[in-house]
Parts: structure tokens; sequence; C-alpha cells
């Protein structure tokens, strides 16, 4: 018999599902090992020293037994259950597509420093009463360059010369589109400078220094629909997080 091993990790839980009577099966993103699945035993069960830490967004240790397929669970420990998350319906629905979308888009078992950083930073800050909003959309640019489909941002997507203004971002060409090129889509949407500048920003900003950003009504429907187009045409996602996301922001 091959022995197991016992293994310590640092990390979020991004997902949490049930898996017959009482168990779940959980998925961690850590700072040591990347993203890994585990089952929890009995972590169904209210009583169960497994509950809480099993709960979707909790950030803790987890202690697990290894083997070759599924790890099991046997204990962890609480840093944060964000709890301020849990308790209000919206940053709940932006914080679960925002774990939805990393799980997606990310490999089993492949650590990444920035990414976990992101991550903590991202839900903490939402925890903290940042504007959720915009939390997601700079976790959303930044995470098309872990998709490996980030858009030109620094030049016309198009032509491919830098220039004083852009007029549109173009989802097909795959950036901004200076005004000799708008002509290379006519489903270009238009883009405010704002709305440019910011783009940028959030592709390069460091979250842990993340001030105050405070955004025109304007401009966060132009970077929404940016954001949301292009996803569409490049990312190949269909995520039930985002369809809640969306319905909800009718009611805001
Ligand atoms: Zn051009």
């Amino acid at each position: 018999m091959v022995n197991s091993l016992l293994r310590k990790i640092e990390g979020i839980v991004i997902r949490s599902i049930d898996y017959g009577e009482s168990n779940k099966i959980i998925t961690i993103y850590s700072q040591e090992t990347g993203k890994i699945g585990l089952m929890a035993r009995g972590a169904k069960k209210t009583n169960s020293r497994l509950s809480s830490i099993s709960q979707l967004f909790t950030y803790g240790h987890f202690l697990y037994r290894s083997s070759k397929g599924l790890g099991t669970l046997t204990q962890g420990e609480i840093i944060s259950s964000f709890r301020s998350i849990r308790e209000d319906l919206f940053k709940t629905a932006y914080s679960a597509y925002i774990v939805e979308l990393l799980d997606k888009l990310t490999e089993d078992k492949q650590p990444s420093a920035s990414l976990f950083s992101l991550l903590y930073n991202t839900l903490h800050y939402i925890n903290d009463d940042y504007d959720a909003e915009v939390l997601t959309f700079i976790f959303e640019t930044k995470m098309l360059y872990v998709a490996g489909i980030a858009p030109q941002l620094d030049v016309c997507a198009s032509c491919n010369q830098r220039r004083d203004r852009y007029l549109a971002f173009s989802v097909k060409e795959g950036g901004f589109l200076c005004s000799q090129c708008l002509q290379a889509d006519r489903h270009s949407i238009k883009v405010s400078e704002a709305t440019q500048k910011l783009l940028r920003l959030f592709m390069t900003l460091d979250l842990k220094r993340l001030g105050k950003i405070s955004l025109k009504q304007e401009t966060r429907a132009e970077i929404k629909e940016v954001l949301e187009n292009y996803y569409e045409t490049h990312s190949g996602l269909y995520l039930k997080s985002k369809r809640f996301l969306s319905q909800l922001d009718k009611f805001d």
C-alpha cells in the first residue's frame, strides 16, 4: 500500500458542491498548489467540524491527505470567512462570479502567487465595502491576460499605429480603433477617453494599492459593454453566476 501524505495549504474555497448525502467536494485556490479539489467527508452536516471550513469563499488553512485521485480534507482552520460577502446578496453574486471565472480559466495544480493575491485582494475589498462592480471589472480585465486573450490597448488594433486618440473599441479586432480604422468594424463600441484610460489602468494596477475609484455611470456602462462582449466572443465561457449577476443588475 502506498503511503498517503498529509499536506497543509493556505487558500480560498472557490467551489463547494454537495456529494452524496453528507459529503462535499470543494475546490480550493491555494498559494502553494494553485487550484485543487478535495473531498470533505461529512461536511454537509451542520455539526461536522468540516462544515464551516468547506463553505464557499472561506479563506483558511487546510490539512488534507493527498492521494492519486481526489485528496481528502482532514482539518481546517478559518482565517476569514468573508462574512460581509455572505450577508449581502449583491456581494455574494459578484464574488460567486469572480470565483467561478477563476475556476474556469485555470488548470489544476498550477500555483501562481500573483493570481492568489488577486483573488484574495478582490474578495477582501468586496468584503470591506469597496465597489464590487469596479472590482469585478478589474478582475475580469486581469483575467484576460491569464486566459491568453488580452486585447491590444496601446496601439490601434487594426493599423497597429500608436495614436493620440482612439474612438472605439472593437471586440472583433481585439482593441481600440483610431479614427482612420473605424470602418474596420462596424459593430465597434464607442468609448470615451476615461474608459480607455481605466481599461489600461485595470490591466496594470496592483490591487494592493487600490485607492478610491469613482466612476461615472456612462463610464461604467461603456466598460461593462466592452468586457461583456469581449468575454462572450473570445472566452467561450458561459457562466451561471454571470447570468444571475445580470438578472440582479436589473433591480439595482
Ligand atoms: Zn488604426
